[in-house]
């Protein structure tokens, strides 16, 4: 049996990649997806893939009531993904997610809806296996070297910063350090935002450049020593192996997975 997957944000950049990779994979077919501006046409055409057989719909909720989907991928805004995974819960469709914004009482919330239901659901702010480990490597080093600034570089297209790994990271470092203040105790920025953003204790900064795709570098200063722990993802099919991952291992889950790492053997 085939999973039955749709793909909500499916014009976009990481929604195509999404649905070629359904395309070439055995056991998950491509059932629905959604995009307000090519509504009524076929997914394949728009994409450049050839005729698929499924017409974009406009709404996640048509999606739904139209197929019986076992997941939803949603690849879309910071506005509507929250809204998009209540409403594949509430049918009984397991949402993957890879779009970012979701705040911290959002994925509350979203977890108590996963456990009441018992529809699994998995957030992951980077698909990327490689970012992961990075993510992983990052919170091993933190115990040892707790000087640590993050320089997270984006595409310009990007809507929010910072990143969502960005900040993911920033919370497996908080879980294996103590919180200390970093740099000079009487330091003042010049020009308001120099230093990065504050998180715990230590600074994210924020690129955003035309050309780049998602880029991270995690900085751990020492006396006499720097470790930079770096991730790049030059293409998004760097992303389309976690996705797979996650689609298959969803249908195994009851309650709501945050982050790639907790579904792969380390
Ligand atoms: P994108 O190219 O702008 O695509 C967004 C898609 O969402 C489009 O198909 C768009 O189609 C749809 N959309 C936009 N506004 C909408 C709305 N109000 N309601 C319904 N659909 C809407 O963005 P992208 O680069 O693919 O990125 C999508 C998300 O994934 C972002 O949040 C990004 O940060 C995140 N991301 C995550 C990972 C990861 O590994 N987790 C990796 C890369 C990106 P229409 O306008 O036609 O509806």
């Amino acid at each position: 049996m085939k999973i039955r997957v749709i793909v909500a944000g499916a014009s976009g950049r990481m929604g195509r990649e999404v649905v070629k990779m359904l395309t070439k994979t055995e056991d998950l077919e491509l059932v629905g997806a959604t995009s307000r501006t090519h509504a009524g046409k076929d997914v394949g055409e728009v994409i450049g893939i050839g005729p698929l057989g499924v017409s974009f719909v406009s709404s996640t909720l048509e999606a739904i009531s139209k197929t019986r989907a076992d997941v939803l991928v949603d690849f879309t805004t910071p506005e509507v993904v929250k809204e998009n995974m209540e409403l594949a819960m509430e049918a009984g469709v397991r949402p993957v997610v890879g779009t970012s914004g979701l705040s911290e009482s959002d994925i509350k919330s979203l977890r108590e809806m996963s456990e009441q239901t018992g529809v699994g659901a998995i957030i992951a702010p980077n698909f990327a296996i490689g970012a992961v480990l990075m993510m992983v490597f990052a919170q091993k080093a933190a115990k040892y070297l707790p000087h640590v600034e993050i320089v997270e570089s984006h595409h310009d297209r990007k809507l929010d910063a910072p990143s969502g790994t960005a900040v993911k990271t920033a919370e497996m470092i908080q879980r294996s350090r103590v919180e200390l203040k970093q740099g000079h105790p009487e330091e003042k920025e010049l020009l308001e935002g120099a230093r990065g953003a504050y998180v715990g204790g230590f600074r994210i900064h924020s690129v955003r450049l035309p050309g780049l795709v998602a880029h991270q570098e995690v900085m751990f200063g020492g006396d006499g020593q720097l470790l930079t722990v770096r991730h790049d993802s030059f293409d998004r099919e760097s992303f389309m192996p976690g996705v797979k991952l996650a689609i298959e291992k969803v249908m195994t889950l009851d309650k709501l997975v945050y982050g790639l790492e907790n579904i792969l053997e380390l």
